[in-house]
């Protein structure tokens, strides 16, 4: 491939200058951070530095760490430099590969150069040894810590040259920054440069659920249970799932029943949108939420498990109201909904960044989602040493209860030959289920999944002793090797057992990679049989005819339940399975991130406003309330209802002044009333109003700082109504049926239209504001604002 070949080139002239380095004391060797800024300053291109700067870091590591990079870690740290996601196994030392394309970024001057580890243990313990070479060459290094820093320790951070954070607490700072009303107080300002390290399950795996700051509840709705109890009444005929069983809807006979049961005729008159909506949310509960799968029921609450790791994420809930309708699922109690105040999701804020690049060892296998969804190569960078683990090929039964007992019997064989053992399972409730079967066996062992999040680290650690058996779900402990002990690595290394397939070949490779690393001897192994989810769920009609016959010869003793099935065609069956599983997965997340990018684009549009209006002067101020002045009479002007003292009065009372007297309102006959005059009227009683009100602000900052925070609360209020609205929007399109619709395009055509409703709202908001707001001077001089 090409670019390897230049890749190589470039490692070859690093290597050339390596020597030159080693020769250097350490200050001299500390002295080319400066040296080589300069070389920058005075018109050198970073990349054809990149040999030099390269050099410096593999000789500090050295120094610093007692790690000298190999070639191939040199070698994976220039994919990343130039923004390719480097495919390199676990245990092959991704964390030491990083130091050198980050040193060389960092070297520009620019900030906003990241790490984004996948959680908040591996920053610290990252940037934290890493961070020791940094610093030892004249750069400063930012770890992203606890959630509740104050702004001085937000600002350093994010004034550090270098980084290591996790992606929600980037994402989250971020938002908060959009939420401030001083350019001053924003910190997340600079998206440079990003390594994303294990980015395959930050940006594939975790890429449905998106980030979320909730604001003040909302009026609770009390239609949740109602349409619980309609919902559980249903018939299997009453709705219908898309192909990927990921939407539902309601079919005609469905319909019909809400009809009878609601005693309504048309469900889809706009009066009855509210109700319509909880039935579609309770539908969408009912069938599509799976407890187990996608959250679990604890101590009357519902938690949200995290599809990364399977962990549950206490205090965080599904937007638009899915959460509150699964609560009514499960009779717990309903909670409140609230507000969003900001939302992004993981693609879109990554998006942000001028160079992106990441690093796995399991990539290859999506090559081409990453390179269609985020323009990002992958590029697979040799191990070390020579991988030793054997891989072997799926062992496949008819049964699942066969399955099991087999796969029991894999780790006695592995605990006799005295070998760690590391069981995975697909989800949370197969892994329960495992622990009980193997506690009957009488085998002690670990569990490493949703509930056992603080013990991770320790587990992980004993998981690479000799005869340790660890039970852990998928996606648990990713970031985190398993180190053997000698006697580990004499008996044969870590024995992997799947206990299924997993939802894709990649989480299948990232087990896999659990085991073997850095050249040791190791042994990989799945189980899988013909009632399985995954392949009873998507694999041909035949399948299933042959299974049952499969169980007949059994149960008529003509075949032994053991027997192993060797062809070649029930391999393939297992492999189209998972692949049509996957295909629906990417279909899925490039759906969401259709839906994302329409609400991407507006959120953009609303920062940057707000943006404009934080850095805003008088000048610019005095435009945008002339401007809503302006607008909001034209319009409500403009509807020749409103050319009557009524609508007029209303008008007056509700956006100017709520004690206007009413024999002022026109001192005009009712047979001379039209537009122009209405207009004129208005137009001069909001300039007395706002000339009134703003009088009384003398200090000419404060009344500057008053016409700001009077547009930013129009702005916000309009936007958090917006976001409230398009989530909405979101499940209602998605609970349509699909012949008539298709969900984005309606999504896409609804939210557009709404924005410019909202843009109204805007100039709503900043004029009532203006005239209504009652603006209180205290005894000190400072000014306090009730708005309307
Ligand atoms: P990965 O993130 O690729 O799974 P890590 O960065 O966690 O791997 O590194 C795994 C182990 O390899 C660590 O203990 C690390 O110290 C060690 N290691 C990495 N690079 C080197 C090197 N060049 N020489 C010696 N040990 C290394
Ligand atoms: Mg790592």
């Amino acid at each position: 491939m090409f670019k390897m070949q230049k890749y190589q080139r470039i490692a070859k002239k690093i290597y050339q200058l390596l020597p030159q380095y080693e020769d250097m004391t350490d200050e001299q060797l500390q002295q080319q951070t400066a040296i080589l800024r300069t070389k920058l300053e005075t018109g050198n291109h970073l990349a054809s530095l990149l040999p030099e700067a390269f050099a410096v870091v593999i000789e500090a590591d050295k120094r610093v760490l007692g790690l000298t990079p190999y070639y191939v870690q040199v070698l994976g740290g220039i994919a990343l430099f130039f923004g390719n996601i480097a495919e390199i196994k676990t245990g092959e030392g991704k964390t030491l590969v990083a130091t050198m394309p980050l040193y060389t970024r960092a070297l520009l001057g620019y900030k906003g150069n990241y790490l984004i580890t996948a959680n908040q243990y591996l920053a610290e313990r990252d940037g934290q040894s890493m961070g020791k070479v940094f610093e030892w060459l004249g750069l400063t290094v930012g770890i992203g810590g606890s959630d509740d820093d104050d702004f001085e320790t937000k600002y350093r951070l994010y004034n550090a040259d270098i980084i290591y954070t996790t992606h929600s607490k980037l994402g989250f700072d971020y938002l908060f920054d959009n939420l401030g009303s001083e350019l001053s107080e924003q910190v997340v300002t600079r998206f440079n440069f990003a390594i994303i390290d294990e980015i395959d399950a930050v940006l594939l795996d975790g890429a449905q659920t998106a980030l979320v700051i909730s604001g003040s509840p909302k009026v609770q709705s009390n239609y949740y249970q109602i349409s619980d109890w309609f919902v559980k009444s249903l018939q299997k005929d009453d709705y219908e799932y898309s192909d990927d069983k990921r939407r539902v809807w309601f079919t005609k006979s469905g319909l019909l029943k809400i009809a009878q049961y609601f005693d309504i005729d048309d469900i889809y008159d706009q009066q009855y949108i509210d109700l319509y909506r909880h039935i579609v949310l309770a539908l969408q509960a009912n069938y599509l939420k799976q407890k187990g799968r996608d959250y679990v029921v604890d101590k009357g609450k519902v938690l949200l498990l995290d599809v990364v790791n399977g962990r549950t994420m206490p205090g965080v809930k599904m937007q638009g109201g899915i959460h509150q309708a699964i609560e009514a699922k499960e009779s717990v109690e309903v909670t409140s909904e609230t507000k969003i105040l900001g939302t992004i999701s993981y693609q879109s804020l990554f998006k942000q960044f001028k160079s992106l690049s990441g690093m796995t060892g399991t990539a290859k296998t999506d090559e081409k989602e990453f390179m269609e969804t985020y323009h990002l190569e992958v590029m697979s960078i040799p191990t070390n040493k020579p991988t030793q683990r054997v891989d072997e090929s799926d062992k496949i039964y008819v049964s699942n209860q066969t399955k099991i007992e087999q796969s029991i019997e894999a780790v006695k064989q592995g605990i006799r030959d005295r070998r760690p053992v590391l069981i995975e399972t697909g989800s949370v409730s197969m892994s329960d289920l495992y622990s009980l079967v193997l506690l009957q066996h009488k085998i002690p062992h670990n569990l490493l999944n949703a509930k056992t999040a603080v013990r991770e680290k320790q587990i992980i650690k004993d998981a690479g002793r000799a005869m340790s058996v660890t039970l852990a779900t998928s996606m648990a402990g990713r970031g985190t090797d398993i180190k053997l002990t000698n006697e580990a690595k004499n008996n044969g290394g870590l024995k992997v057992i799947g206990t299924e397939r997993m939802t894709s070949k990649r989480i299948d490779n990232q087990l896999r990679g659990r085991s073997g690393r850095q050249g040791e001897p190791g042994e990989s192994v799945f189980f899988v049989s013909l009632e399985d989810k995954m392949i009873v769920e998507n694999s041909p009609k035949w399948v299933r005819r042959t299974r049952k016959s499969l169980e007949r010869k059994i149960a008529d003793k003509k075949l032994d339940s053991n027997t192993k099935l060797n062809s070649q065609r029930f391999k393939k069956v297992m492999d189209k399975a998972q692949k049509k599983f996957g295909n629906a997965e990417i279909q899925s997340r490039k759906n969401t991130l259709a839906f994302d990018t329409i609400l991407s684009g507006q959120r953009e549009r609303i920062y940057t406003a707000r943006n404009k209006v934080m850095a805003g002067d008088q000048g610019y101020f005095e435009v945008i309330m002339t401007q809503s002045i302006r607008r909001v009479i034209e319009k409500f002007c403009d509807d020749s209802k409103n050319i009557s003292y009524e609508a007029i009065a209303d008008f007056v009372f509700n956006n100017m002044q709520s004690d206007y007297p009413l024999k002022d309102i026109l001192s005009v006959k009712k047979e001379e009333l039209n537009k122009k005059r209405v207009v004129d009227f208005l137009n001069q009683l909001s300039e007395d109003l706002l000339k009134k009100s703003l009088n009384r602000i003398r200090n000419a900052q404060q009344l500057n700082h008053f016409k700001k925070l009077v547009i930013l609360r129009a702005i916000d209020r309009a936007w958090v109504d917006q976001l409230d609205y398009l989530q909405q929007l979101k499940n209602m399109v998605n609970g349509r049926g699909m012949a008539q619709h298709k969900p984005i395009n309606e999504f896409g055509k609804e939210a557009r239209r709404h924005f410019f409703d909202m843009e109204d709202q805007i100039y709503t908001n900043i004029f009532r504001s203006m005239m209504l707001s009652a603006i209180i001077i205290k005894s000190d001089g400072a000014i306090d604002i009730e708005f309307p």
